[in-house]
């Protein structure tokens, strides 16, 4: 895909499969112990893990990562927007629909696309903390280097990036772009907001 509006690649589809797949692997062997301390076999086990991909940045990401991972775990997505329309600020998280009400004892895995100001995977942490799950890890493709609104920790981090706002593989600009299968950054005259950095 060649779009004009592209300034450049900051992540390759091959760069980024080969991460994923690293990710799923480690993030499946964490599990895999988990549930083995359990007395639970990794293909075996009653519902003991829970992925939650948040809707819709993390769909791209989350489809990928889970078929890396040779365990047997459980979906439940959840809706969050903080960049409402043509916007590359956020505006804090809101949750859109209901949270998951099961997930008590279980090992959560939140999955999101890009850890920023902190705030949607801070929010959602503490409200699933709330229904006391087993353990509740935080997976990320993306890391930005800010200074967080949110002082949140990822467990699993593909790659850090700088503060830049960055579009593709799941991630849009005013709903757009999900599909581009690299990681790239818009040249700024087709954003109607300065960028931060
Ligand atoms: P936070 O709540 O940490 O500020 O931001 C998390 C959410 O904001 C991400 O799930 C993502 O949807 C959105 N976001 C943060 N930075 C970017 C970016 O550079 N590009 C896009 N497209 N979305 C971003
Ligand atoms: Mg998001």
């Amino acid at each position: 895909m060649k779009l004009p509006e592209v300034d450049r690649v900051l992540l390759t589809s091959e760069a980024i499969a080969a991460r994923v797949r690293e990710m799923g692997e480690t993030l499946a062997r964490d599990l895999a112990r988990d549930l083995t301390a359990e007395g639970h076999g990794a293909l075996d086990h009653p519902d003991r893990i829970v992925m939650v991909p948040i809707m819709t940045g993390a769909m791209v990401f989350a489809a990928d990562l889970i078929r890396t991972m040779p365990i047997r775990i459980s979906i439940r997505t959840v809706v969050v927007s903080s960049y409402p329309g043509a916007s590359t600020t956020s505006k804090g998280a809101a949750l859109r629909g209901a949270l998951p009400d099961d997930l008590r004892g279980r090992h959560v895995v939140l999955v999101d696309d890009i850890l920023d100001s902190g705030q949607t995977l801070g929010m959602l942490s503490r409200m699933i903390r709330e229904q006391e799950p087993a353990s509740v890890r935080v997976c990320v493709l993306l890391r930005k280097d800010v200074t967080r609104v949110e002082d949140i920790a990822a467990d699993l981090v593909g790659f850090d990036i700088p503060d830049e706002f960055v579009v593709g593989y799941g991630l849009d600009y005013n709903g757009f772009y999900r599909n581009v299968p690299d990681i790239v950054a818009l040249r700024g005259e087709h954003l109607d907001e300065p960028t931060a950095g």
